[in-house]
């Protein structure tokens, strides 16, 4: 037998492997410098309400500004602070920069909206999720209100009666539980069964292509019923297009989030743009 040459792809393989290993203990190094030296920024991307014109909320969206390499987007490491564990220090800090930047803003005299945070699916298994959230609002002194909190559907296939208890003390003390990505995942339908959420965010999937399919339009228009009649706000997310505002328009949904309107931006940027004094009249 003669010895065989490795196969060009396998080598180019095992390089990105490589490469991809060399890059996240990179990020694994930095992590706990970069969080207390303030390199993970809060991004604001506006929720506008195409009914009445106005911007009623806002969503946190981390950013990394590392000083050699930029602004990294979270895709590049939110999965591996959830494996490390690293995302509990990571999501408090930008929860607590929400808070701090709200109290700010309130007390500059802005009309400031409410903002909502991703909540990782490891929060839920962590006893001081909860206690953690009610003590940054009293802290700050904020209505619940204006921080809402947003899960993932994923999140919800796991510990259902669990989870369902946690939620349910959540909106008691006043918060609004988001369920973020909906539709992109498993049986979705069966966990709004058994859970009461404020406010549905449909994923952007339903509006891809450049024409949204029959199909799709067909599962937009009774999801935004469903939402309604079980009295849930819906956000449409990853509206790009005037068209496919138009139709949500048409479908009865006003809140949309997405590169039409508006893509993420810094905080204080959001300020300036979008939270006016209020007036005396
Ligand atoms: P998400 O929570 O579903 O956030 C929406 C994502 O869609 C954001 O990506 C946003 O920039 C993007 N997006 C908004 N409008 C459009 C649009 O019109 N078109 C397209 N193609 N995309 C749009 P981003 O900021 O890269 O965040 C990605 C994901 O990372 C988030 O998805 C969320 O799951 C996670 N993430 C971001 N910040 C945090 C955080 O502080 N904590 C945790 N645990 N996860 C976070
Ligand atoms: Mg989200
Ligand atoms: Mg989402
Ligand atoms: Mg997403």
């Amino acid at each position: 037998f003669a010895k065989t040459a490795p196969l060009p792809h396998c080598k180019f393989y095992n390089d990105s492997i490589r490469e991809q290993q060399r890059r996240e203990k990179m990020i694994e190094f930095q992590m706990e410098d970069a969080l207390k030296s303030g390199q993970f920024l809060v991004y604001l991307q506006p929720k506008y309400d195409l009914h009445t014109h106005h911007v009623v909320g806002a969503e946190a969206l981390v950013r990394w500004n590392h000083p050699t390499l930029g602004i990294i987007p979270p895709d590049q490491f939110i999965p591996l602070f959830e494996r490390n564990g690293f995302i509990l220090q990571l999501d408090s800090y930008i929860w607590r920069e929400t808070c701090r930047l709200q109290r700010s803003w309130i007390d500059q005299g802005l009309s400031t909206v409410p903002i909502s945070v991703n909540v990782s699916r490891l929060h839920l298994c962590n006893s001081e999720f909860r206690s953690t959230v009610v003590s940054l609002t009293n802290h700050y002194r904020l209505s619940p209100k204006m921080l809402e909190l947003e899960l993932t559907e994923s999140l919800f296939i796991q510990d259902a009666d669990e989870l369902a208890q946690v939620l349910q003390s959540l909106r008691s003390d006043g918060f609004s539980i988001n369920m973020d990505d909906f539709g992109n995942g498993y049986s979705s339908l069966n966990f709004l069964d058994g859970l009461e959420v404020d406010v549905l965010k449909l994923d952007c999937g339903f509006l891809k292509g450049h024409n949204i399919s029959p199909r799709s339009r067909t599962i937009l228009r009774h999801m935004i019923v469903m939402a309604r009649e079980l009295g849930m706000q819906i956000v449409m997310e990853g509206v790009e297009t005037p068209e496919q505002a138009q139709l949500l328009m048409d479908y009865g949904c006003d809140i949309i989030q997405g590169f039409y309107f508006s893509r993420p931006i810094p905080a204080e940027q959001f300020a300036k743009q979008y939270l006016c004094s209020y007036s005396a009249s």
